[in-house]
């Protein structure tokens, strides 16, 4: 096992069911798995859906330090969102449970089941309020995540 730790970067959503329950369970289970190290969690945010329809999300981000490399993280996530009745049934359908891996270390790749860093977080006001909380000063793409939030245009949210 390494003797140090990487730092990884969990995007968490819900708008099916009672989303702040489960993004409080989730982050229970995130500290219960073999692996990981320590988990540290942002404050909750509520968000508009962007590109869908449906209810309104609980955002969060985790920070969490693990030796699990990169796919097995992924695969330690998407057995939690399947523990949490994820269904799939379209694009962007509503969802009890989303976990993203936003970051892991500084790793760039791009596997057929993980793109990292994740393509569109850079993008999205659900991932940057809350990721920033956790790392003020992030550079994300070459430039500091408070000119990406800067950037941000019509995507409703606020503390939750
Ligand atoms: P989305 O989150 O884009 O709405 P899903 O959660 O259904 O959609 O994920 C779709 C696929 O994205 C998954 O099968 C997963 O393998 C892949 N994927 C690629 N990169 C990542 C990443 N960085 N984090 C999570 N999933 C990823
Ligand atoms: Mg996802």
């Amino acid at each position: 096992m390494a003797p140090v730790p990487a730092r990884a970067y969990i995007g968490l959503g819900a708008n099916l069911g009672d989303g702040a329950a489960t993004l409080r369970q989730v982050l229970a289970e995130l500290r219960g798995l073999e692996g990981v190290v320590a988990v540290k969690a942002s404050p909750f945010y509520r968000s508009a859906p962007v590109e869908a329809a449906g209810p309104d999300f609980i955002n969060a981000v985790a920070a969490v330090d693990t030796h699990l490399a990169p796919l097995a993280l992924l695969d330690a996530l998407q057995a939690l969102e399947n523990r949490h009745g994820r269904q799939r049934p379209y694009k962007n359908a509503p969802r009890t449970l989303d976990l993203d891996l936003l970051l892991y270390g500084d790793v760039a790749m791009d596997h057929e089941r993980l793109s990292l860093p994740h393509p569109r977080m850079h993008l999205r006001a659900f991932v940057l309020l809350p990721l920033r909380d956790l790392a003020p000063g992030l550079v994300l793409k070459g430039r500091n995540i408070d000119d990406w939030v800067g950037e941000i245009r019509d995507q409703a949210i606020e503390r939750a």
